[in-house]
């Protein structure tokens, strides 16, 4: 048994114990039965926050308005979370108040699909209200009660549907579908950076074509920025994020999207980079361009060509020797400055200083003098004879 298992186990026995009941319940039991590797536990109880807290003496508050206690067992992090009811969803997006219940029912009838809302006991049994098990043997994703009602409550489900979608490979249950491609507008009233989260995990997704493809014919995509076009995501393959979203800038040709869906500097330097070397390569990348890009956005780069299907007529081996074959790895290990050019030619300041050095760079890229700090005066005499 992997350790946040027994862990969890250990845990349960310990509110057992106690006198209340608690359960591993959400994507753990799902993964559990799909048989897929999950180490994010969640346990849900009858047990009150601060019955939990009286329970293990080491526990970290995490947000015991909502329920949830963090117990610390053997040093290991598990989410603790008490029955709850969620009451009007006025806004479309957040429980206007939580209600403690203690009753695991009305726990795992909130929740979003029927595979996401069975509960596992300590000894391996299932409570599955709801046909989870049934679903994911017909490989279904399917809203727990009342599609349309459900995603009243909260938009954002029509985007975890299709994210779940992505990622097990599952159709869409008919109603469920009917329900998201009737209510798709209400999408726009979630938080960017909600919809960030689903978007990510569709493109990293095992099936991130499957996924677009649902955005469109669920109507969600015409809801958000961009293009979500399906089979320019055919050959599409990342379990990095940052991967996905430069990705989905490149077939939109368009890195303001990153701006809208609240991407991170970070994210937005990421994709400009890979665009800016992706053009190189389509055009027959130069040697002192293989400067300007680290070799992880050339690799990026090289990658889109491919899920492109654009023809570039060296691999990826080839050219990633090319730049690590070079006399040097960056403009910044250039032998000369700026003031070592201007005292060889007694000329004034000016944008000649700046082609000079770009004209040495090329130089020493290209095999022509060696970067040297000696050798680069020699040879700067030679080509500036009249200078
Ligand atoms: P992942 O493997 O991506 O974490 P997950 O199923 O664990 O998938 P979480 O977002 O971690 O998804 O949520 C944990 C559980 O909480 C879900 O399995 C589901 O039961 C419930 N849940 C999460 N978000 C919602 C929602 N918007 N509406 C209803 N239930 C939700
Ligand atoms: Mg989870």
């Amino acid at each position: 048994i992997p350790k946040q298992w027994q862990i969890a186990i250990d845990v349960i026995n310990q509110i057992e114990h106690a006198g209340f009941e608690a359960f591993i319940v959400g994507g753990a039991v799902r993964d559990y039965y799909l048989t897929k590797e999950n180490n994010d536990i969640d346990i849900a109880t009858s047990a009150l926050p601060q019955e939990i807290q009286a329970i293990f003496p080491h526990t970290i508050d995490v947000g015991i308005e909502h329920g949830t206690v963090l117990v610390l067992h053997q040093n290991e992090p598990i989410e603790v979370t008490t029955y709850r009811t969620e009451s009007t969803y006025t806004d479309h997006r957040r429980p206007d108040a939580v209600h403690f219940v203690r009753n695991l029912a009305e726990d795992l009838k909130r929740r979003d699909f029927t595979m996401n809302a069975m509960a596992l006991s300590q000894s391996g049994d299932f409570i599955d209200l709801f046909d989870g098990r049934k679903h994911i043997d017909e490989q279904l994703i399917c809203a727990v009660g009342n599609a349309e009602e459900r995603f009243k409550e909260d938009a954002l489900r029509m985007l975890r549907a299709v994210r779940f979608a992505a990622q097990l490979n599952f159709k869409i249950d008919d109603q469920t579908f009917a329900a998201i491609q009737k209510q798709a507008a209400s999408i726009e009233l979630i938080a960017m950076e909600r919809i960030q989260v689903e978007l990510s995990k569709i493109f990293t997704s095992q099936f991130p074509a499957q996924g677009i493809h649902y955005m469109q014919e669920s109507n969600l995509a015409k809801h958000l920025n961009g293009e979500f076009d399906s089979r320019a995501w055919q050959y599409f393959q990342s379990e990095n994020r940052q991967v996905g979203w430069a990705y989905f800038c490149l077939v939109n040709n368009e890195l303001a999207l990153l701006t809208q869906f609240r991407c991170s500097n970070k994210d937005k330097q990421f994709a400009k980079q890979v665009l800016e070397a992706y053009d190189c390569l389509l055009k027959g990348i130069e040697k002192i361009e293989l400067l300007y890009f680290d070799v992880e956005i050339l690799h990026t780069a090289y990658q889109f060509t491919q899920w492109q299907q654009q023809t570039i007529n060296v691999s990826w081996e080839q050219l990633q020797q090319q730049k690590l074959t070079l006399p040097i790895q960056s403009a910044k290990e250039l032998a000369i400055t700026g003031q070592d050019v201007m005292a060889w030619s007694h000329k004034k300041r000016g944008p000649w200083i700046k082609e000079m050095l770009d004209t040495s760079l090329r130089a020493v890229v290209n095999g022509d003098v060696v970067n040297d700090k000696q050798k680069l005066k020699e040879w700067f005499h030679a080509t500036n004879v009249e200078g």
